[in-house]
């Protein structure tokens, strides 16, 4: 049994061992049985159901309460495939990061995705950056990243010749994929295995019902509308068999409204915004690989990533904010906006590097929020592997292997990079 900790939960259920007792309002609801349900079409949704459809013929549904896929943080993130440089040797982020990153360049050449490998370069603007310039550099070694080169100033500025920095790290592994493209592709393949996915719908809740798990689902327009008062009613049950909660942000929320699934099993859920600006009044890229800072708590440091269009863009920064009630956490309504007054922050913070950065070049582009396990000036998590997540489900497990019960929970993957992992552990 393999559990890993949130967006992404699964629970297999077939032998839950004890019956929960219904509400009797949901007698009269309509229900449906189903093989799958996969909640929620970002791209780590979309991955899982491709490969539960495509690798292992099961019927899947996906539930979208966006009228389309990828909405979310999927389509609000820098498109980089990343290396494995950050995460602590034989931790699962690095394990995932560097087979992820393995799986997803392949993946993008066999199903012509646009990417691009044009390498990282990681800056130490200061001699006191160098100590973590190196530690990076040994990190990255031990967690298999090939390629890796120290680099003195002249070598990087002849490399880049608008950079300024005391030293650099080449990442020549790390680069830069159309977000878009690779989930259409997750789609495609998904529904060419009899994937059907179900837009406008919303799994408001849950309940375990003796050996099923019941899935709430509202299409209406009452959700909309809702007061946050009153008794949301579903408009139907879905009992499937397998349940992946891949609701991104929303998948803690979501699951604290899965009733019976004990709330101690559920980890603490941490939200850090990033803004990004864009690079106006300039016609060439300043650069040609993605540069990035010395990382900071709860990111990476305000970088420079390139998309494949040419359009540079600086960010994210780091933000902590507190989390939404569930049902507009549902559905989205996450503040995004970008106020131009930050970037009076980011011009100081990208000098470091890129001295010739123009007065007013910066223009609001777009914001993202990362889901996080740990909070501000904690030390980061793993990914949570939870073996003893409700006894009796473990015990069940133990002792009857294969009855099929299994409970997967994966409260972020970091990276897109990862997702390509995800697939692999869910089906181990
Ligand atoms: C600022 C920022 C920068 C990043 N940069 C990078 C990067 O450069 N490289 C990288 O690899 N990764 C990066 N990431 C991480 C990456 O974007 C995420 O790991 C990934 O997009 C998560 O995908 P997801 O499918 O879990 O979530 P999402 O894309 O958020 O998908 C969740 C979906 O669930 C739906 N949903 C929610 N609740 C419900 C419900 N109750 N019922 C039905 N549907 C529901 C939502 O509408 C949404 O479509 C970045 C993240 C951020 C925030």
């Amino acid at each position: 049994m393999k559990i890993v900790a949130l967006p992404l939960y699964t629970i297999e259920t077939k032998n839950f061992g004890t019956s929960t007792t219904r509400r009797k309002h949901y007698d009269s609801i309509p229900k449906e049985r189903v093989d799958c349900v996969v909640v929620g079409a970002g791209v780590v949704g979309l991955a899982v159901a491709r490969e539960l459809a495509s690798e292992y013929h099961r019927d899947v549904l996906v539930i979208e309460s966006a009228p389309t896929f990828g909405t979310g943080t999927s389509s609000r993130n820098s498109e980089v495939i990343h290396a494995g440089i950050y995460y602590p040797p034989y931790s699962l982020k690095a394990l995932f990061c560097v087979r992820g990153r393995e799986l997803l360049y392949k993946y993008c050449l066999e199903h012509e995705i646009p990417h691009e490998q044009i390498g990282k370069i990681i800056v130490a603007t200061g001699s006191s950056e160098i100590p973590k310039l190196k530690g990076l550099m040994n990190c990255g070694i031990e967690n298999g990243v090939v390629g890796l080169r120290m680099m003195e100033d002249h070598e990087a500025m002849r490399l880049e010749p608008e950079l300024t920095c005391v030293k650099a790290l080449l990442s020549p592994a790390s680069g830069i994929v159309d977000t878009h493209s690779l989930m259409l592709s997750f789609i495609g393949e998904a529904e060419s295995h009899g994937t059907l996915f179900s837009f406008n719908s919303t799994v408001i809740g849950g309940h375990l019902e003796g050996t099923h798990i019941c899935l709430h689902i509202s299409e209406g327009k009452a959700l909309q509308n809702w007061d946050g008062m009153s008794l949301l009613r579903p408009d139907f049950e879905l009992i499937p068999k397998i349940v992946v909660n891949s609701a991104g942000l929303s998948a803690p929320v979501l699951a604290k409204r899965f009733n019976g699934l004990a709330a101690g099993v559920i980890p603490a859920s941490y939200y850090a915004r990033g803004c990004y600006f864009t690079l106006s009044k300039t016609k060439i890229p300043p650069f040609k690989h993605l540069i990035y800072p010395i990382p900071e708590d709860g990111g990476l440091g305000v970088h420079v990533t390139l998309d494949l269009n040419g359009q540079v863009k600086f960010g994210p920064d780091v933000e902590w904010i507190g989390g939404i009630d569930c049902i507009s956490s549902f559905l989205n309504r996450f503040d995004y906006s970008v106020c131009a007054d930050r970037a009076m922050h980011f011009y100081p913070q990208i000098r470091k590097y890129y001295p010739g950065l123009k007065d007013g070049s910066l223009e609001p582009a777009y914001a993202g929020i990362r889901p996080k396990l740990s909070g501000p000036k904690q030390d980061s998590v793993d990914f949570v592997i939870q073996f003893k997540m409700v006894d009796l489900l473990l015990y069940n497990h133990v002792q009857h292997h294969k009855i099929g019960l299994r409970y997967y929970q994966s409260n972020k993957f970091d990276h897109l990079t990862d997702i390509t992992m995800a697939w692999v552990l869910l089906v181990d």
